[in-house]
């Protein structure tokens, strides 16, 4: 079948129109009308009408239509468990029937002298997933609706949705039903902020899921900058006791950390800790901050201030990197006691046992890290995009998340009640009761619903056709190892050992990385773990990387550049990689290749290394695999090339799709520029799948595309042998997985391939995707 290219863009221009009609509506039924006219028009059918579901949920009415009688506007009604539109609703999926008078569902309304129309498509309007009526579209020709009109169909669905939502919810304001003015004290956890003071802010959905908690904002800037602090006392002894009780708090905050952190990271990641325990029992340290406060009378925070500053100019004059660590570490510590002296603790608002939500403006990976040792329940960014390294994180800790809310993030008070849709990317402050019920409902069909989707785990990722897909984890941290074993991952086709080295002032030691390799080993999936070298750089700032400050740090000296130059920091990585590949399956895989001459160096390193093992009698896996990814247009382009050097690809597509597009994965501004589906990075990650399967070699792939349902049919059929995806997305990908037929798959990803705009591709895989039955899907979005 040929592509009708003005086809789809025929169906573009009618979703447009609809968005510009509905922005523009004042009235629900002269909307509603307009809605169908236009879509009866553009969709070159006979009828389109609109059902909503009455008060009570169960009764459909028909509220809007072109082409039926419309005499029967109201009065036809049926009952949710009648008819083909109650089924689109039963199934809360589109249903597309050839012949409608054939099918065992069909109920005949004579008011409506539907008779003379054969086909039909119903589709159901939903909010957050909870059914609001349906839209049906009929034929009087017999018609064979194509998956872009059940893609179409499902999105004017959802802009309807949202203004039947809007509209109803301003009537119930007008009405007086729900409560606008200040928080009642009924109201749940009103709390923080002006009183009264609510709204939606809206950013870039970062990380599915819902998160309800309270606003725990990080602010920016040094705290060791603090400007305007008392320098003098008269009561030395009440600033002594303050510096106590704020010590005491410090150190359970510490211990409290460390305690979760070493469940969620090796023994290794949550040393950090210790080092600051034993800081904070520092006579030497302590005795000089007391000292202060109580010869020269300075107030607690100035003295502490002073002593750290102190301190760490002492150690910034020995050039020694054990004493490198230090200074971090007492800087880390002095900000922990200013914070609980001046009663600032990010988490001074949060009673025992309430969620909190981390809201800032940038949010590094490391933040990343200690969100989740904090016990946070929810993440809110003023930047970053979707697929920067906090995103990822958030998604593999299964943290819902909103980013890039830019200027918005003032709208947010430290203390203020949130609801963050991280499918939506908005972000309710202090929202109403009505919105919080909604919520709370929404989380438990998203729950329930994940955990039906976590049963496909049972069975292994094939197509309904036999053809079994490598489905592996990406990793960054130990707890990842651990959910990826759970869900059955059949390997980690990513791990991300950058994130030991972020966690650090100085560079992990051999011994160091070579604990939290084996720990990876152990406690991960019982298949391949692909170790890849250090890719420093980019949004991965690492402490150690001194050097002048680059304009382009994504386009700098980052990744496999930096292993390239500092040798001995690589081979030492090398070495731990190599000596943990005895206890279990493990290969190499180096980032950011872009000249075959790196690769060919990488290569050399490893073969030096193995020598210097192997006269060391050190033990090691020989036949490791070496394996490169992705992820510059560069290396796609010259895969055929590559693909005679290594024993397996992995396409990265976060990169390759900043790179391809020239549009920097963490910056907000562009964000909407960024697409994996884009024509232009399908060709380049397609080119290497072709290149791989020529050269008889493997090819993954381990961007987030991988964890797009909408792509996975597209990817199968593309022909790769594995996806790696965020460990909590490997129930939702083994389900789409295991509904595919490789075969169709195959015609989908040269359809696809064929499109000219990302549009296109999206509303094409959008509707594959609808065509599919996958019940749960809708209800996770
Ligand atoms: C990628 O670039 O797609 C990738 C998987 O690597 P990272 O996200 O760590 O840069
Ligand atoms: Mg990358």
């Amino acid at each position: 079948m040929s592509i009708d290219h003005n086809d789809i863009a025929k169906k573009l221009a009618i979703l447009e129109e609809i968005a510009a009609l509905i922005s523009r509506s004042h009235e629900l039924q002269d909307t509603l009308d307009h809605v169908c006219r236009l879509v009866t028009r553009q969709m070159d059918c006979d009828v389109c009408s609109i059902y909503l579901l009455d008060e009570t949920g169960e009764n459909l009415v028909l509220t809007s239509t072109e082409g039926l009688d419309p005499a029967s506007v109201g009065k036809v009604q049926m009952h949710v468990d009648e008819g083909i539109t109650g089924l689109a609703v039963e199934e809360m999926k589109p249903v597309a029937v050839k012949n409608a008078a054939e099918h065992p569902r069909y109920k005949y309304f004579p008011e409506t002298q539907e008779e003379q129309y054969i086909s039909l498509l119903s589709s159901p309007i939903l909010e957050q997933g909870r059914p609001l009526g349906v839209i049906n579209v009929q034929t009087r020709d017999e018609r064979q609706f194509s998956p872009e009109d059940l893609s179409v169909i499902g999105s004017i669905g959802t802009q309807v949705a949202v203004m039947v939502q809007n509209y109803r919810l301003l009537q119930a304001v007008n009405e007086h039903k729900l409560p606008l003015g200040p928080p009642s004290r009924a109201t749940e956890r009103q709390r923080g902020g002006e009183e009264g003071r609510h709204s939606v802010v809206r950013g870039i959905a970062a990380s599915p899921g819902i998160a309800m908690g309270t606003a725990v904002v990080v602010e920016e800037g040094d705290l060791m900058q603090l400007f305007g602090v008392k320098e003098f006392v008269e009561d030395t002894d009440a600033e002594l006791y303050a510096l106590d009780q704020a010590i005491s708090r410090v150190r359970d905050e510490i211990k409290d950390a460390e305690l979760r952190i070493a469940e969620r990271l090796s023994d290794e990641e949550a040393k950090i800790f210790s080092t600051h325990l034993m800081i904070l029992e520092d006579e030497g340290f302590l005795g000089k901050i007391r000292e202060a406060i109580r010869v020269q009378k300075h107030s607690g925070l100035y003295a502490v201030r002073n002593v750290v500053a102190h301190y760490v100019q002492l150690f910034e004059q020995i050039d020694d990197p054990y004493i490198a660590d230090k200074i971090a570490d007492i800087e880390d510590v002095g900000k922990r006691m200013l914070n609980s002296l001046s009663r600032k603790s990010p988490d001074h608002k949060r009673k025992k046992g309430e969620r909190g939500i981390l809201v800032a403006t940038r949010v590094m990976p490391s933040d990343a890290i200690e969100m989740e040792a904090r016990g946070l329940v929810g993440m809110v960014s003023g930047e970053g995009g979707a697929d920067s390294h906090a995103s990822i994180l958030a998604r593999s800790f299964g943290i819902p998340g909103v980013v890039g809310l830019e200027n918005q993030l003032r709208m947010i008070r430290d203390g203020d009640f949130l609801i963050v849709d991280g499918a939506s990317g908005n972000v309710y402050v202090n929202p109403d009761k009505e919105v919080l019920k909604e919520f709370k409902r929404a989380r438990r069909d998203y729950r329930s619903a994940r955990e039906e989707i976590e049963g496909s785990t049972k069975a292994e990722a094939a197509t309904t056709d036999g053809r079994r897909i490598r489905l592996m984890a990406n990793v960054s941290i130990i707890a990842d190892a651990k959910t990826a074993r759970t869900y059955r991952a059949d390997g980690v086709g990513l791990y991300r050992t950058e994130f030991l080295y972020i966690t650090r002032p100085t560079f992990p030691t051999e011994e160091e990385q070579y604990k939290v390799y084996s720990q990876v080993i152990k406690n991960g999936p019982d298949d391949l773990i692909v170790f890849r070298t250090l890719d420093a750089g980019g949004d991965k700032y690492m402490p150690q990387l001194k050097g002048p400050i680059e304009s382009n740090p994504v386009l700098g000296w980052r990744s496999i550049r930096v292993s390239l130059d500092l040798v001995h920091v690589f081979k030492t990585q090398l070495r731990a990689i190599l000596r943990a590949s005895t206890l279990g399956k493990a290969a190499i895989m180096f980032p950011m290749i872009t000249n075959l001459s790196e690769l060919d160096r990488a290569r050399e390193l490893v073969e030096e290394t193995k020598a210097e093992l192997k006269r060391e009698g050190q033990d090691f896996d020989p036949d490791i695999e070496i394996g490169m990814m992705v992820e510059v247009p560069a290396a796609a382009l010259l895969a055929d090339k590559f693909a005679k050097k290594v024993d397996f690809f992995s396409v990265g597509t976060n990169d390759l799709t900043q790179y391809t597009l020239a549009v920097d994965r963490n910056n907000q501004r562009v964000a909407g520029l960024f697409d994996p589906l884009h024509p232009a990075v399908l060709q380049l990650i397609n080119l290497t799948s072709k290149a791989a399967r020529k050269a008889k070699i493997r090819v993954n792939l381990c961007g987030e595309l991988g964890g797009y349902p909408e792509a996975i049919p597209l990817l199968v059929g593309m022909g790769f042998d594995g996806i790696s995806v965020s460990p909590t997305s490997l129930p939702l990908v083994r389900y789409v997985i295991q509904a595919l037929s490789a075969k169709d798959c195959e015609q989908v990803a040269k359809k696809a391939l064929r499109f000219g705009t990302r549009d296109e591709v999206t509303i094409y895989l959008r509707g594959v995707l609808a065509g599919l039955d996958l019940p749960e899907l809708d209800r996770l979005r």
